[in-house]
């Protein structure tokens, strides 16, 4: 990629915004992390953001203003006049409302008070107030932190003891993700000089298996970065992992024999500037499949999203830049972005998808030039961070086709390892750790008009 363009820049800063959005208890604007020695104190206005110092609120103070007094106002509608945000939260949560529920009840309250709705940062603001693990009291004085990980609190002795079980599970990945929030944060998303991990070329394909721990050498020695690099490697190896149980063409044809294959993502915002917008991603693909010579990698992303700072020279198409060893078996990688995918499928040069990777299928009825999926019968393989979002996808994909499930919904053993911390528990089982591409579903669809006769797989 082409290195020290405003363009590239822009795009690695907007993606570490994303992936860096905000921990509770950190800086809000130089993301110094909290420790024995580094005390950061709360807005004093809204209790909702952190600053290391007088500067660093100075600095923020124009982004954020107007939140700032939103959710001022909203607490004072909330607890009278003087009060904070998550004042009420103890009270609610005694009295047997959900957190998870009073935190969305909030949520929209605040849209509400700034006629907007939130930004990314501002829903994780939201989603991750510093409050007591345990009765989510939001004291300030009284709430002490995990003095190893520094990402939970307790508002008291008690209440850290009644954890203690259950957060020693989660301490270290919490920690973890606490230094790959901030490394991201300052440095922005690690980039592997010439891919990350020394994934070599194969002269025979081995079928997949083990997980991404098997499949990356380690190549930083810091296992901040190497966390962080999983985020990149995840998307090839989980997608020849689905492709293994869904086969290509018809079903036929297998992975391990494709020459040449095209992939289709759709709402490609994160794709473009993120992890699967870069080359290198892709590449491994070309050194786990010995006999692809040509990978063809379409972004598709039409929402308002797409001219976020993003200019031009960003929608062309990307050749990349192989390794020796991909150059001499003559490999060819193309990634290209694109606003309006029915404008390509009616044009002289359209490829059909040999499969469509995506994060969801929700939310895409209003945009026609996506749902329903072109080309029915183009395997689809659904990768996201939370189960319940494939679920949803389900349901709309039932009223629209039908389909057979040849990979079943599962936790995805090719799931990226850098952990990001939710304080809504989202996760089952994680104790409100998210990874990337947590789980994955593989479908066959089946056209309309040929479906009658297809059963349902009504296994999820
Ligand atoms: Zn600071
Ligand atoms: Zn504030
Ligand atoms: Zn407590
Ligand atoms: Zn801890
Ligand atoms: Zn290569």
């Amino acid at each position: 990629m082409a290195s020290g363009s405003n363009v590239e820049t822009n795009r690695i800063r907007i993606f570490a915004k994303i992936t860096a959005p905000f921990v509770a208890g950190a800086c809000t604007e130089c993301h110094k992390i909290p420790s024995d020695d580094v005390h950061i104190k709360s807005c004093s206005r809204c209790r909702l953001i952190w600053y290391c110092g007088k500067e660093c609120q100075k600095k923020n103070w124009t982004y954020h203003k107007k939140f700032c007094k939103a959710t001022s106002s909203v607490a004072a509608d909330l607890s009278g006049p003087g009060s904070y945000l998550m004042d009420s939260a103890k009270d609610e949560v005694e009295q047997g409302e959900d957190f998870q529920d009073y935190l969305t009840d909030i949520m929209n309250a605040v849209s509400e008070a700034l006629e907007r709705s939130l930004d990314f940062i501002e829903t994780k603001i939201l989603m991750c107030p510093k409050v007591c693990e345990i009765c989510k009291d939001a004291n300030p004085a009284v709430l002490i932190p995990c003095k190893i990980c520094y990402m939970v609190f307790y508002c008291s002795e008690k209440h850290a003891n009644q954890d203690f079980v259950k957060h020693r599970k989660f301490c270290r990945e919490y920690f973890l993700s606490l230094l790959c929030y901030h490394l991201v944060a300052t440095k922005g998303m690690p980039l592997p000089g010439n891919m990350p991990f020394t994934i070599p070329t194969v002269s025979e394909y081995k079928p997949m298996s083990g997980t991404m721990k098997d499949y990356i050498i380690k190549s930083s020695f810091d296992p901040v970065i190497d966390a962080c690099l999983t985020e990149y490697v995840s998307y090839p190896l989980s997608l020849i992992y689905a492709l293994e149980h869904i086969g290509l063409k018809d079903g036929t044809k297998k992975i391990c024999e494709v020459k040449e294959l095209t992939i289709l993502m759709c709402d490609a915002f994160n794709c473009i500037i993120g992890t699967m917008g870069q080359c290198f991603t892709w590449e491994y693909m070309l050194h786990l499949l010995p006999k692809l010579r040509k990978l063809n990698v379409m972004l598709v992303e039409s929402r308002e999203f797409y001219d976020y700072e993003l200019d031009d020279k960003a929608i062309k198409s990307r050749t990349v830049n192989l390794c020796s060893e991909c150059k001499s078996r003559k490999c060819k990688v193309k990634i290209s972005i694109m606003t309006n995918y029915s404008v390509y499928k009616n044009s002289l040069g359209y490829k059909k998808p040999d499969v469509i990777f995506n994060h969801e299928v929700t939310s895409r009825d209003e945009q026609d030039a996506y749902f329903p999926y072109p080309d029915p019968e183009v395997p689809l393989v659904l990768i996201n961070v939370f189960k319940e979002t494939i679920e949803e996808s389900f349901c709309v994909m039932r009223k629209m086709e039908k389909h057979d499930t040849l990979l079943p919904l599962q936790l995805n053993p090719f799931r990226a390892m850098r952990p990001i911390k939710m304080h809504m528990d989202y996760i089952e089982d994680g104790d409100g750790i998210a990874y990337s591409n947590c789980y994955i579903v593989g479908l066959r669809r089946q056209a309309k008009d040929k479906c009658g006769t297809i059963s349902l797989d009504e296994s999820l």
